[in-house]
């Protein structure tokens, strides 16, 4: 069968570099599944799950928006952060949520407030990647 080579990449360097199946990424305008041999595309991203499918297990990471690089027989993502779920300190995506969520009550400007939106979906997308609730 034929497969896909995926890199995942931050400005810190490669998170990811596999051969998958499949991979499902949410896209600004909904899910995108990948197959090898799909038409090149670009799209960008949203603070989602990248779901890695291989030999019928699946492997997710979190990532915080970004663009996928769609080839017919590469995917590169390119994001500004990623983790593995191994990777993932929980501890303190929940601090992080916590935050976001006290800014979000309080009297937050409107630029502090949609940085807050984006601070508390990164960490409730990590605590999601963490406990496999995707
Ligand atoms: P925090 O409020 O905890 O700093 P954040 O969403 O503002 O979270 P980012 O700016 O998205 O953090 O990430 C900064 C760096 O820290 C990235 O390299 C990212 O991979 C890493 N990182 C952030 N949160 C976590 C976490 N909970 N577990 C592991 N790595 C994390």
């Amino acid at each position: 069968m034929k497969t896909l080579t995926v890199n995942i990449v931050t400005p810190d360097g490669p998170v990811y570099d596999s051969e998958v199946d499949m991979i499902i990424a949410k896209t600004a305008s909904g899910e995108i599944g990948i197959l090898p041999g799909h038409i090149p595309t670009v799209a960008p991203l949203v603070v989602g799950a990248v779901k890695l499918k291989k030999d019928g297990k699946s492997e997710y990471v979190a990532v915080s928006g970004g663009f996928v690089e769609v080839r017919p027989e590469k995917v590169s993502i390119l994001t500004q952060s990623a983790e593995v779920a191994s990777d993932i300190d929980v501890a303190r995506a929940k601090e992080s949520m916590k935050r976001a969520e006290e800014r979000l009550q309080g009297k937050a400007d409107a630029t502090d407030f949609s940085r807050a939106e984006l601070s508390l979906k990164r960490a409730m997308n990590r605590i999601n990647v963490y406990e496999g609730n995707i």
